[in-house]
C-alpha cells in the first residue's frame, strides 16, 4: 500500500478503492468465501458445513453496506430507500432469496426526528416491497459535528438454491451481456439536487430492490452465469471486474445502451462518462447466448425492468491480451473502457 492516509478515492467504487480492498483487507482478512471478490460471500452452514460426510450444508449469502449520501432525501427516494435496496441487490445478485436484514444507525444529535421518521418508512415499505424482514438492529449518537445527521449500515442474509453457483468468473466468450434499464439515473440525480442544477426534464435515482427481477431471470436464463448492481464505479466498474475475474475481453455498443436523454445531456454538460455514474436500481447480467432473449424478456416483464437491453457480448482473450473492456461506438471504431480512477463524486451512497 503506496498511499499513507485514506484519501476520498478510496470510497470510489473504482482503482484505488480496488487497490485499497486487494492490499488493505484482503491481505488481513482473505478467505475463500471472501476471496471471489462477489458483492455477497457465499458460505456453508448448519450439517455437514464443517465437511462430516452424508449431510449437505446450507449456503447462506451474506452482503454489508454503509449508506453516508449527501443530501439524505434527493428525487426519487433516500438514504433509508438506498440502505434497504444496496442490501438486497447485494445479497441477491449471489442468486439467493433475500431473507433477512440488520439495520445500524449511527446518528448526529440534533437530527431532526420527523426526517427520521420518514427515513425508517421508507425503509418498511422498500422492505416489503422486497419481501424482508428487519431483524435485528443497532443505535448510536454521536455529538454534534461528529457525523453529517445520519449514516445508515445494512446486513443481508439470504439462502442459495441447491445448485447455483453464480459468479463474476463464470463468464465466457459467446455469453452475452444485459442491463436491466437506464444508465446513470442515481449518480446524476444526486449530483443536480447537490449542486442546485435544474435540467429540462427531471431526473430520479432509480433506487429499487431487485430480487424479484434477478429471480424471474434466474427462473427463465436457468443458466445465468453471474449478476452485479453497477453502483458506484458504475458499468465500467462491474464490466472491468467481470473481465478480470472471468479473464475474457468485453465488448459493448454505445448505440445500445440504454440512457434518458436528460441524463446523457447532463453528463456531457460535467463532462462525466455515463458508464462511469453510480446507478442504485439497475441490475447487469451475463447469459449464455441460447437463453439471452428469455432472459431479456423476463427481466422487460418485470418491475423497473422494462428498458433493459442487450448490450454486449463476451469475447476470447487473445494471446498475451490483458482483460479489458471495449466500447464499440456507431462508427465502428472502439475505445477502451477503464474503470474510474480517482473520486468523481463522494456520498453518493
Ligand atoms: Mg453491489
Amino acid at each position: 500500500m503506496t498511499d499513507t492516509t485514506v484519501l476520498l478515492g478510496h470510497g470510489s467504487g473504482g482503482q484505488m478503492m480496488k487497490r485499497l480492498i486487494d492490499e488493505m483487507f484482503l491481505e488481513a482478512f482473505g478467505n475463500p468465501a471472501l476471496n471471489e471478490g462477489n458483492d455477497a460471500g457465499v458460505a456453508p452452514l448448519g450439517a455437514g458445513a464443517d465437511g462430516e460426510a452424508g449431510s449437505a450444508p446450507v449456503r447462506i449469502a451474506m452482503s454489508t453496506d454503509s449508506f453516508v449520501v449527501t443530501p439524505q432525501f434527493f428525487p426519487g427516494g433516500n438514504i433509508g430507500r438506498l440502505a434497504v435496496c444496496g442490501t438486497v441487490n447485494d445479497v441477491a445478485t449471489s442468486g439467493a432469496r433475500v431473507r433477512y436484514l440488520s439495520c445500524g444507525f449511527i446518528l448526529e444529535e440534533g437530527y431532526p426526528m420527523d426526517k427520521l421518521r420518514t427515513i425508517c418508512q421508507s425503509m418498511a415499505d422498500t422492505a416489503r416491497e422486497a419481501g424482508v424482514a428487519i431483524i435485528t438492529g443497532d443505535t448510536k449518537v454521536v455529538e454534534r459535528g461528529g457525523a453529517d445527521g445520519v449514516y445508515i449500515n445494512t446486513a443481508g442474509v439470504g439462502e442459495l438454491p441447491a445448485g447455483a453457483e453464480l459468479s463474476g468468473s463464470n463468464c465466457r466468450p459467446g455469453d452475452k451481456v444485459l442491463v436491466s434499464g437506464t444508465l446513470g439515473d442515481h449518480g446524476i440525480a444526486i449530483m443536480s439536487q447537490r449542486e442546485g442544477l435544474a435540467f429540462a426534464a427531471p431526473i430520479e435515482s432509480d433506487a429499487a430492490p431487485l430480487n424479484h427481477l434477478i429471480a424471474a431471470v434466474m427462473e427463465a436464463a436457468p443458466h445465468v452465469r453471474c449478476f452485479r448492481d453497477p453502483t458506484r464505479g458504475g458499468l465500467a466498474s462491474t464490466l472491468n471486474e467481470f473481465a478480470a475475474a472471468s479473464n475474457v475481453e468485453i465488448e459493448i455498443s454505445e448505440e445500445a445502451l440504454p440512457v434518458r436523454d436528460a441524463v446523457r445531456g447532463a453528463c456531457e454538460m460535467l463532462g462525466y462518462d455515463v458508464l462511469q455514474v453510480a446507478n442504485e436500481g439497475k441490475m447487469v447480467a451475463v447469459v449464455p447466448p441460447e437463453e439471452a432473449d428469455a432472459a431479456l424478456a423476463a427481466m422487460r416483464a418485470s418491475r423497473y425492468g422494462e428498458n433493459a437491453a442487450v448490450i454486449g457480448e463476451i469475447l476470447p482473450l487473445a494471446e498475451d491480451a490483458s482483460p479489458r473492456v471495449r466500447v464499440r461506438t456507431p462508427w465502428g471504431s472502439a475505445r477502451v473502457l477503464d474503470m474510474l480512477v480517482g473520486e468523481q463524486l463522494p456520498r453518493i451512497c
